[in-house]
């Protein structure tokens, strides 16, 4: 997706109360490309007493903010060279040296990985490679998925510290499902730290929210329909925490008058064929709200729901199937507006069908 489109999703996914894509006079803006999209962090020029943060002060917090994303990128995206990820990737045996922003996902991701019985799997890079999903596209033979698929496996790394050994050169690991929800949850973390009354940060599919609006009403997160990137699904009334989506609209190219998407079923090493075109996770944990919106993708509507009911994590969820509908949990549903015109489904009735 180009730079202008993927700008043009992240104005969908704002708050709607910045509808228009420019920020109203009460809040302050910054945009700034860092991950491989468009950041916006968006403040309340006001403190939590309602007074007048200075100019200054409100251009530190934006640039601690642009910093802090940086240094997640700097350390754990698998195409900046000497990341941590990166000389892991190309490492024979693994690193001794991971930085805490390494070392803390990669734990997380672990945890992730089992509990969603690797529908997020963070060892997927290689498969990723080979689709080639960061350039023109390419189709692979079955031989070649089943060449690497037996290099994805995490029972080949080990953690001990800052240190991460692999004992299998070929393992790469692939923060992509969970890095822009882990550096939305810091920058969130940081702005709660600060004065600042309120405000948002968009990036790449991720919704932070924090503190709040001038006038005390909700934020309303617009939801972009999967069938059609330019237009919303429905808003969510939210006051706090993380909205995160996947979709297979986000990244894909076609081959032969086929469309194959970003998502990948770590099972078969294809993107993902489960019924679903978007799924979108909220939480009060960012960086679980990311890695979980890709495996509930990968799950499908009865898996994910099962996972939903079992409870191992507390989220809440809106899935979009390819057939048009959008089936909602119930911690969600009354603060959710759909505004297509598609089926709404509980999920409750749902686990019934
Ligand atoms: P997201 O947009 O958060 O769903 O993340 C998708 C990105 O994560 C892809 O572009 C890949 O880099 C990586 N990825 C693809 N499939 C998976 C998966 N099943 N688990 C973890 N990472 C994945
Ligand atoms: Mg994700």
């Amino acid at each position: 997706m180009n730079r202008f489109l993927s700008a043009a999703v992240i104005c969908l996914l704002l708050p709607m109360f910045f509808a228009g894509c420019g920020a109203p006079a009460q809040y302050s803006e910054n945009t700034f490309y860092a991950m491989n999209t468009f950041v916006t962090v968006r403040l309340s020029v006001s403190d939590t007493n309602g007074t007048p943060l200075s100019k200054n002060r409100l251009a530190q917090i934006h640039k601690d903010c642009e910093d802090l994303v940086r240094a997640v990128e700097n350390s754990i995206s698998a195409t900046v060279a000497d990341s941590d990820t990166a000389r892991f990737n190309a490492s024979a045996d693994g690193i001794n040296n991971g930085g805490v922003f390494f070392t803390k996902l990669l734990t997380q991701s672990f945890s992730i990985a089992e509990a969603t019985e690797n529908a997020f799997h963070p060892a997927l890079r290689p498969l990723s490679v080979l689709w080639d999903f960061g350039g023109e596209g390419y189709v692979p033979t079955s031989d070649e998925i089943s060449d690497l698929l037996c290099h994805i496996d995490l029972s080949f790394v080990r953690m001990e510290g800052s240190a991460v050994y692999k004992s299998d050169p070929a393992l790469q690991i692939d923060f992509g499902a969970i890095a822009k929800g882990y550096a939305a949850a810091l920058v969130r973390d940081y702005l709660q730290t600060t004065e600042c009354r309120g405000g948002l940060l968009s990036l790449g599919g991720n919704v932070a929210l924090f503190g709040e609006k001038e006038d005390g009403s909700p934020y309303k997160v617009g939801l972009t329909d999967p069938f059609s990137s330019d237009r919303v699904l429905g808003y969510l009334h939210r006051t706090d925490g993380f909205v995160s989506v996947s979709g297979s609209y986000e990244r894909y190219f076609e081959k032969d008058g086929v469309r194959y998407h970003h998502i990948l079923d770590p099972r078969t090493g294809s993107p993902a064929d489960s019924g679903l075109v978007s799924a979108a996770v909220i939480a009060q944990d960012g960086t679980l709200a990311d890695a979980l919106s890709t495996a509930l993708f990968v799950m499908g509507v009865q898996d994910a729901i099962a996972f939903y009911e079992c409870g191992v994590y507390d989220f809440e969820a809106i899935l979009v199937t390819q057939d048009g509908r959008i089936i909602v949990t119930e911690g969600i549903a009354a603060s959710f507006d759909c505004t297509a015109s598609y089926t709404v489904q509980i999920s409750s009735s749902e686990a019934e069908t």
